[in-house]
């Protein structure tokens, strides 16, 4: 694969300026130009960046702009010095003045590992000129095939003064010479120039000149070194202290050899950059003109920049904290396209590594199986192919955003409950030959009843609170229930109910529905995605979606099972997947079975000293497994409806 390199030349940026952290900002956000051209490359596709600096300038230039790419772009530096000269050729004596452009890539050669693109860093290149570019390099091409970005010239100079650019021959696509000019000034659609400060001649505004935007394939580096000290020898007695060895200089030899080529790539991108401190606000205006037309984004850089290290259609514009999530930091990730997609941190909780295995896994499998493309999560890989990117801030992942949708914070209607009974249906229904033993359990044991028994009795036989004694009944309703609340779990094990994906966590805020039609389009929250039984889900959807009051109300009086809810429930979670006969004859028991494992896991969190679950007033989880242990009361005593109503609406 190619992987196009940006190679910066910056030894002498910000030396207008009187060092680099006097480089006047274009905007209010601090940014300077080169905060665009290194964006413009991002976007691109750029990924690789190799700055040429001198070693005096290192310091400054991490802080102003270096540490700060790290973050997007693998970075490297080179510096280039004045006694970087070809071994036998001593500096002369009192030369300070750098050797140029050809010197400074001769110097990047050991840097720079694949085709490259130069330029330099004070000037402003333009969206499309960069996206030419890399577009060029990322091609296979034979080694010697080069190109340049050709700039209209009246795109190029400025209103305050003269400029230096490369007058290029076109032929055919292709350069046949660049002659630098050095003197160049704007005369209204036109320019001229001079050589001796005297004499002007017409220059043509349309006439293509070269900005120094050059993008070769790596194996021309090796002459940008060689032919250096044929430059040296044929120049250094005639001017010792000045002479340049410039870029054009290396390119022209290949034309003038029948080396290689140079197609010029056209750009209608203007330039801007500060040759005259008057220059500064035609800079400012543009780039505030290009923010109001959207070329570019208020912030060019954003945190967290995770973002920048996922497979993005075009490059991040905008970034929010979104939604109401708890576990995980939610951003809405907006790209230059208008793509949307969320980016989430996740949280330190989980086994990131076993978890992301596991969405990785469910996300592929039902985005293939799904009908309609809202119909499951779709996952974006990082750049380099994995489920999630690590940074010293976390962990994170990216989602395509499901387009048209709401997400409620529960349902306001029965209709938005018989919806995210359909959505969790489909959720099992995609993932019906799905092989649930490979997925990992980031909670192990989950709902394995049995064993949350088992603590249960722990808790109870150490006491650490003291508490036993006041809860008595509470125990004693645990305690009665304990051999049938095995069920399911030695179901399960005997393999009489089949292994299934479940989600775990089947509130309506993980759940999408149509903006329009406020019907189910898919689940999302995929983090407690673990091998269960159907009736997990099922179960937990009415132990919270079918009762009449809070999990925390305090008057058990209040607490009920709406079995019109129950129905409701059913009937969607039936209509979307096909369940075993067994499966179906027990489903109910998934609703006794986590609502009373729920309220013995209140239950041992109060007698433990309330280490689990968060809570807001003393006897709070005491109040939690009171409500759970009237639903089952409940339940319990329309035990043979709620099997009738399974029945009916299976259709049985
Ligand atoms: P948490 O684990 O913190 O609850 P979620 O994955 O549920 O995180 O996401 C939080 C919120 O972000 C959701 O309730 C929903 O509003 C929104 N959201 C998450 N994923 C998507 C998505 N793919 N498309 C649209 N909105 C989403
Ligand atoms: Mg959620």
């Amino acid at each position: 694969m190619r992987e196009p390199v940006l190679v910066i030349m910056a030894a002498g940026m910000g030396s207008r300026f009187g060092g680099l952290k006097q480089i006047a900002p274009v905007d209010d956000q601090n940014q300077i130009i080169i905060d665009f051209s290194l964006y413009d490359a991002w976007k691109a596709g750029f990924r690789k960046v190799v700055f040429i600096i001198k070693k005096e300038i290192e310091a400054d230039f991490r802080e102003v702009i270096g540490d700060r790419m790290e973050k997007y772009f693998e970075v490297k530096y080179v510096f280039q010095e004045v006694d970087k000269v070809p071994e036998g050729y001593a500096v002369p004596e009192g030369r300070t003045k750098p050797w140029g452009t050809g010197h400074a890539i001769a110097c990047a050669r050991d840097a720079v590992d694949g085709p490259f693109a130069v330029l330099n860093a004070d000037d402003y290149y333009g969206t499309a000129a960069m996206q030419t570019i890399f577009d060029f390099l990322k091609e296979e091409r034979a080694a010697n095939e080069h190109a340049m970005v050709g700039y209209n010239l009246i795109n190029t100079v400025t209103e305050s003064g003269y400029v230096s650019r490369g007058v290029c021959e076109v032929k055919d696509g292709y350069l046949q010479s660049v002659t630098e000019r050095t003197h160049i000034e704007k005369r209204g659609e036109h320019a001229a120039y001079t050589e001796d400060g005297d004499n002007y001649l017409h220059l043509d505004g349309q006439t293509i000149v070269s900005m120094n935007l050059w993008g070769f394939q790596r194996e021309i580096l090796d002459q940008f070194v060689d032919r250096f000290p044929a430059f040296l020898d044929e120049n250094l007695p005639k001017n010792p202290l000045k002479c340049e060895y410039f870029l054009p200089t290396v390119a022209n030899a290949q034309l003038q050899e029948g080396l290689g080529t140079i197609r010029v790539l056209p750009t209608n991108d203007v330039w801007y950059g500060v040759t005259y401190a008057e220059d500064l606000q035609s800079v400012v205006d543009a780039v505030a003109d290009m923010k109001a037309k959207k070329v570019y984004p208020e912030k060019l850089w954003m945190e967290p920049s995770a973002a920048y290290h996922f497979q993005l259609e075009g490059a991040p514009f905008s970034m929010e904290r979104y939604g109401f999530g708890h576990i995980n930091a939610t951003y809405l990730l907006v790209t230059t396209t208008g793509r949307r997609y969320i980016l989430q941190r996740i949280s330190d909780a989980f086994d990131v590594e076993g978890l992301m295995a596991n969405i990785a896994a469910v996300t592929k499998f039902t985005a293939e199986r799904a009908t309609d493309p809202r119909g499951a999560m779709t996952m974006v890989y990082t750049l380099d192919g994995k489920p999630y990117y690590t940074d010293e801030t976390g962990h994170y992942r990216v989602y395509d955003f499901v387009e048209d949708s709401i997400c409620l914070q529960a349902a306001e209607t029965p209709e938005d409950f018989y919806e995210s009974a359909v959505a969790f249906g489909a959720f099992q229904q995609l993932l019906n030959d799905f092989p649930a033993e490979t997925l990992s359990e980031p909670i192990p044991n989950f709902h394995n009843t049995v064993d949350r028994y088992r603590i249960f009795h722990e808790a109870l036989e150490k006491d650490v609170m003291g508490r036993a004694k006041d809860v008595q009944d509470e125990i004693a309703f645990v305690l009665a229930r304990e051999e049938e609340a095995g069920t399911l779990q030695r179901m399960r094990e005997s393999g009489e109910l089949p292994l299934r994906v479940t989600h775990n966590d089947t509130k309506l805020n993980n759940v999408m529905l149509d903006a329009e039609t406020r019907k189910a389009l898919c689940v999302i929250d995929l983090d407690t995605v673990m091998p269960g039984l159907a009736a997990y889900d099922f179960g937990d959807s009415i132990r919270f979606g079918a009762s009449t009051a809070a999990e925390d109300e305090k008057d058990l009086s209040k607490v009920k099972i709406n079995l019109d809810l129950f129905r409701i429930y059913t009937r969607g979670f039936l209509s979307a997947c096909k369940l075993t006969d067994r499966e179906i004859e027990t489903l109910h028991y998934g609703a006794k079975t986590m609502t009373l494992e729920c309220g013995v896991r209140f239950l041992t969190d109060y007698l433990q000293g309330d280490h689990y679950f968060r809570i807001h007033r003393p006897e709070h989880n005491l109040d939690r497994c009171r409500t759970q242990f009237k639903l089952v009361a409940e339940m319990e005593q329309c035990w043979d409806e709620m099997a009738k109503i399974v029945k009916e609406e299976a259709g049985r």
